[in-house]
């Protein structure tokens, strides 16, 4: 699906356009529920009802029963949440359907199937479990959801590793190799137990007695935007201010991770940001939008970028494909998820919520 804007939308300044949509605001009232993710342009997170990760803005989208039309400004596989999240009479929207995920996409639904019918072959289905990360296609949650797997979100990542560690299963990781890799290394699961699995090959490029040995097989994916970040520009920070506190999110690299102070969640940033002392100085290595916007929201404290690493996707959504949507709601920008995909999915996503 391609995005329109009209000429007359294309012609707007910033301005006009602010005004128009804070018109469909005001008109529409309960019925629209304007969802931001923390990675978007500051403009549109004044303008959203809430903003959020990407699991918080599809409960929010769940909670609002009386909003009739949700738009979601994130990227694809976050509107596909919350599409399956929502409920019938709701409609759920993304601005610019060319907005997806080079993270999402390195997990692909038939390459998916094959690695898991590989794995579970040699392990024994009953030993291992798939688990999708949230950011991955409504495909892939629905995968895990089939078989008995769940999702998990960088905050709650420990608690659904443990939770199966406990139970002695291994775990099948899809798609972001780095969040699990930091996840289990913290747990305390050796190096040489993690091992990533290239879907491109048979069996992941891996032998059956390493696949049988390890404890957390790691799709070979991987976010751009954090593995931008290098442990070099912590160092160079570091000396630079020496005061500072460097907060990194887990789908960086291991090593940037190992440099940093804190690795935590888009959430566990933002707290950490909150609860920091007036005058701190704070250094956060995460996508651009995100910090800039945690500068103006916190003026009492000094807050500074690792390094530039703009989200393009994220970045597709803008004041006017936001405007364009809401001037035609109802006929543009819907999202859509089969039924089929959607019971499953669900299944996965229940999961997680009676783990965490
Ligand atoms: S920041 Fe990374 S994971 Fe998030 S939408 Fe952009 S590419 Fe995907």
């Amino acid at each position: 699906m391609v995005t329109l804007v009209n000429e007359d939308i294309q012609n707007l300044t910033d301005e006009e356009a602010i005004e128009r949509i804070k018109a469909h605001k005001k008109e529409l009232g309960k019925d629209l529920l304007i969802l931001a993710h923390n990675y978007q342009r500051y403009e549109i997170t004044e303008l959203a009802d809430f903003t959020g990760d990407s699991l918080a803005m599809a409960q929010k989208g769940k909670e609002n029963k009386d909003a009739k039309h949700i738009v979601f400004c994130g990227v694809h596989f976050m509107a596909q949440t919350s599409r399956v999240l929502a409920s019938e009479n709701q409609k759920v929207y993304l601005p610019n359907h060319l907005a997806g995920c080079p993270l999402s996409d390195f997990a692909e639904i038939d390459q998916a199937e094959t690695a898991w019918e590989e794995v579970s072959k040699i392990v024994g289905e009953e030993n291992i479990v798939p688990v999708a990360y949230i950011n991955s296609t409504v495909l892939i949650k629905a995968l895990c959801g089939k078989y008995g797997g769940t999702t998990v979100t960088s905050s709650n990542c420990d608690k659904v590793f443990t939770h199966y560690f406990n139970q002695g299963k291994k775990i099948f990781f899809m798609p972001d190799q780095h969040l699990a890799h930091n996840t289990a290394l913290k747990l305390g699961v050796p190096r040489e137990k993690l091992n990533i699995f290239d879907p491109y090959q048979e069996n992941g490029g891996l032998s059956v007695e390493k696949i049988k040995d390890s404890t957390v097989l790691l799709w070979k994916g991987f976010c751009h935007v954090h593995t931008h970040f290098t442990p070099k520009m912590v160092q160079d920070m570091r000396q630079r201010y020496p005061e500072a506190s460097i907060v990194v999110h887990p789908e960086c690299p291991e090593p940037v991770v190992r440099e940093a102070d804190y690795a935590g969640s888009t959430k566990f940033i933002n707290d950490f940001v909150a609860q920091a002392e007036p005058g701190a100085t704070i250094i956060i290595g995460t996508e651009i939008n995100h910090v800039r916007n945690t500068a103006i929201r916190n003026p009492d404290k000094k807050i500074i970028e690792l390094d530039r690493s703009l989200c393009p996707n994220m970045f597709k959504i803008n004041l006017k494909n936001l405007l364009f949507t809401l001037d035609h709601l109802g006929n543009v920008n819907e999202v859509f998820v089969k039924d089929e995909v959607k019971k499953d999915s669900i299944a996965a996503l229940e999961k997680m919520f009676s783990i965490c």
